[in-house]
């Protein structure tokens, strides 16, 4: 293994024990009453492709891993469709444990968080942001200059944001959320249009 590998596992694996022990978390509390874990990402350490959802269910809370339940056998089935394998990418939350009730993640909520997802990206360097669902398209978006180009996820799901970020040229692609494709065929079909582009680019 390369020294740079060495130290890009290293600084993930600090930020996975600083999640740990996130006491002052405003979900510290819940994930520990509930005997929870905190859903820190798991995946290529070097992959091209990062996929961030919104917050961890009951499943991943469950189990510490990222869409692992209805969602992810959704985002699962996507990318088979484009012949990326689950292996070969990176997938996070914005939020890194899970918040009552699956409700919609709060500001206060995202700001503690958010910190370890830039951590996360500036480590393994993607050179696609996927962004799952609003909440982290708006994130991501506003914190790399996209801020002007923020419109409803039914507008840009699907457009590629070309930005030039600290670790390089970056494209950002705003998807919808895959829980949404549960609910809605034509959200299915969006979604599975708008991963062909993830073939095309890779
Ligand atoms: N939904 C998300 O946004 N993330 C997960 O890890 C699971 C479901």
């Amino acid at each position: 293994m390369s020294e740079t590998e060495t130290s890009r596992d290293d600084l993930l694996r600090k930020i996975r024990d600083e999640i740990i022990n996130f006491t002052a978390s405003p979900l510290y509390e819940y994930r520990t009453s509930n005997n929870y874990f905190p859903v820190i990402g798991e995946g290529n350490h070097n992959a091209k492709i990062v996929f961030i959802g919104e917050a961890p269910g009951k499943n991943e809370a469950l189990t510490g891993r990222p869409f692992c339940g209805a969602a992810g056998r959704i985002l699962d089935e996507l990318l088979e469709s484009v012949n990326i394998k689950r292996a070969d990418v990176y997938i996070t939350n914005i939020i890194k444990d899970r918040p009552p009730d699956n409700r919609d993640p709060l500001p206060n909520e995202i700001e503690a968080y958010a910190p370890f997802l830039d951590r996360q990206l500036e480590t393994i360097r993607p050179k696609i942001i996927a962004t799952l669902g609003r909440f982290s398209m708006g994130y991501i978006m506003k914190r790399y200059g996209l801020a002007d180009e923020l419109d409803s996820i039914s507008r840009i799901h699907g457009k590629i944001f070309e930005i030039n970020s600290l670790f390089g040229d970056v494209k950002i692609i705003p998807f919808y959320h895959p829980a949404a494709a549960l609910y809605s065929t034509a959200t299915k079909e969006n979604l599975k249009e708008d991963f062909q582009i993830l073939k095309d680019i890779v």
